[in-house]
């Protein structure tokens, strides 16, 4: 069966895999030059199956209202906002505020993520992967008691689905992260003990080298740009070059097609009907090489007062933060950077020098709600895996692995409800 995934993040590098030992004869389209070159390029580089929520949270407005204009607010939106912001955070408060969705959406999510853990270990164990990767804990800490309740509910719903967690007293942070420094008293501090790390650009052009040695083409510099469709079928992608150098347009016809294209998505899966409202939520990391080893984190940590991450990777460290809605604007402002960097030397100072790190800016493909869209399309033959938000890295394995099963009429082994890609249509949100 010859299917195109269209998109080479993470998303659907993975499913390729996924699709092509399962017996499909895949080709990967993308508009850029390489793999993982868009949101999958320099991300927070947590694997954090225990960490996953969903976007639209009861407190996520009043969590922006009270940073919105400060340095430091997580959540930041650009004046005057662009038409496209608006109706993404209507539509954020709408499932924020529908009884019992976050709950039901966040047991959702979490189940995902521990398939993705699953699959995770599987492929690190069939294939020689060398991504910095690595399991070694997820702490979330915090001085703010405002926080720490958050933090407490939290735990609440890990308990409820036997995911394994632990509270630690300030000598056993210390021997999870002998680095961390906490110029106030913690009034939390909880471990997800089974979560991870890993560059997801790495793993991502590693998977596309084990996908090619699979038979799998990819096409690079090669954008979608319509449709061919008869009846309830796709028949054929419509593409075009994206290199000035060699300009043409031509069709590929197909079995199959599978969305992956993250923030692209929303575009493209109008023309097709389905309504995907993939809102680029923009985020900025700086990487470092580390300069003195023992001052850095081991793995991975969320400080919940600054709402940065902060990641070793290999002998790398890289810390992310800010969510901010501005549509597709690619500057990075030093202020950003600024803010950033002294949250990451207030917790590992002298671990690498961000003076001369590297900055990235990306946009994590959301959908207001929060969870991604996962299976079926609205057509026979189209299928989607796309708008994982901010935990798309941690959820790609498992994602994929899911979708395989959907393609092959297979029962998969959590329910699909929360991720359906057909819930935005024009019927009320309702929890599940
Ligand atoms: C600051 C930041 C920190 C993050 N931290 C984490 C983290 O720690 N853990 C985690 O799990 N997730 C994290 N994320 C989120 C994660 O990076 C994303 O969810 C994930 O990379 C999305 O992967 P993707 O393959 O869906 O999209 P992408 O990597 O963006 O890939 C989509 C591809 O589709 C292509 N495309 C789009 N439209 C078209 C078209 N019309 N034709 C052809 N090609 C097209 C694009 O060129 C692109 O290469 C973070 C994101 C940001 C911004």
């Amino acid at each position: 069966m010859k299917t195109l995934v269209i998109g080479a993040g993470v998303a659907g590098v993975t499913t390729a895999w996924t699709l092509s030992q399962r017996g499909y004869d895949v080709t990967v389209i993308d508009a850029l030059d390489g793999a993982a070159m868009e949101t999958s390029y320099a991300n927070a580089g947590q694997r954090s199956y225990g960490h996953v929520s969903p976007w639209a949270a009861p407190d996520v407005i009043g969590v922006g209202l009270r940073g919105l204009f400060s340095r430091q607010g997580p959540l930041k939106v650009h004046f005057p906002p662009h038409p496209s912001t608006i109706s993404f955070l209507m539509r954020t408060l709408r499932y924020a505020t529908t009884p019992r969705l976050y709950e039901s959406n966040n047991t959702a999510m979490l189940k995902l993520g521990m398939v993705s853990r699953e699959a995770f270990l599987a492929l690190e164990d069939e294939l020689s992967l060398n991504f910095d990767g690595d399991h070694q804990g997820l702490l979330e800490v915090t001085s703010d008691p405002q926080e720490a309740s958050g933090l407490h509910n939290k735990a609440h719903a890990l308990t409820q689905l036997g995911i394994h967690h632990e509270w630690l007293e300030s000598d056993a942070v210390n021997r999870q992260e002998p680095g961390l420094q906490c110029p106030k008293p913690l009034q939390s501090s909880l471990l997800i003990n089974g979560d991870g790390t890993g560059d997801c650009h790495r793993f991502t052009r590693e998977m596309m080298a084990h996908c090619e040695s699979a038979g799998v083409r990819f096409q690079f510099n090669t954008q979608l740009v319509g449709w061919q469709r008869s009846g309830n079928r796709v028949t054929g992608a419509e593409l075009a070059s994206s290199d000035p150098e060699t300009a043409g347009t031509w069709t590929e016809t197909a079995d199959n097609v599978v969305l992956c294209a993250g923030c692209g998505s929303r575009k493209i899966a109008r023309k097709l009907g389905l309504s995907l409202p993939v809102y680029p939520v923009k985020g900025y990391s700086l990487t470092a090489e580390l300069k003195d080893a023992d001052r850095a984190p081991r793995s991975t940590v969320v400080d919940l007062d600054r709402k940065v991450a902060i990641t070793r990777l290999g002998d790398r460290m890289r810390v992310t933060g800010f969510a901010e809605l501005a549509a597709f604007d690619r500057r990075i402002p030093q202020t950003r950077l600024d803010v950033i960097r002294e949250a990451v030397e207030s917790r590992f100072s002298g671990a690498a020098d961000f003076h001369n790190a590297e900055a990235w800016t990306g946009f994590r493909p959301m959908l207001p709600d929060g969870p991604p869209a996962l299976g079926k399309g609205p057509l026979e033959n189209l299928y989607v895996n796309t708008g994982h938000g901010t935990f798309g890295w941690t959820l790609s394995a498992g994602s994929a692995r899911i979708l395989g099963q959907v393609m092959d009429g297979e029962t998969p082994p959590i329910a699909l409800d929360a991720f359906n890609p057909m819930r935005f249509s024009k019927r009320p949100p309702h929890p599940r």
